[in-house]
């Protein structure tokens, strides 16, 4: 399969990682919209929030049980934002599910 993130996770992509174990990689966007931007993705291949079901759901509540130490090691201690844009409308661009980690400014709501 030609997925960039599956790329990233295996090594054949380089990518500057924040946080890494068996089942997950953290990693700089290479396009940041904020003074800390890092993308969250599960090493195994799951399109979008769409495939998220029961069998593989471990793996998302893993991301967020680590989002509160990737985040301390950015240094948002003022907060931060988690975002998933799922399908076209969303605006999502590659499609293995990942999660924005973005902070070191304030954020307006709604979002766009
Ligand atoms: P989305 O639009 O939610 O699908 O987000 C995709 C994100 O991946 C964008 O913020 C891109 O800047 C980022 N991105 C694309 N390719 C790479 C890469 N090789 N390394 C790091 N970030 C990337
Ligand atoms: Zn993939």
């Amino acid at each position: 399969m030609d997925c960039i993130f599956c790329k990233i996770a295996n090594g054949e992509i380089p990518s500057t990682k924040v946080y890494e174990d068996d089942k997950i990689l953290a990693f700089k966007d290479l396009d940041p919209q904020a003074p800390v931007h890092i993308l969250i993705i599960p090493k195994e291949h799951i399109k979008w929030a769409y495939d998220v079901n029961s069998e593989n759901c471990a793996v998302i509540a893993h991301i967020f049980s680590k989002i509160p130490e990737i985040a301390r090691s950015q240094g948002l201690e003022n907060g931060f934002r988690i975002v998933n844009n799922c399908g076209e409308s969303a605006g999502q661009t590659v499609h293995h599910i990942h999660f924005h980690l973005m902070g070191g400014r304030d954020f307006g709501w709604p979002a766009g």
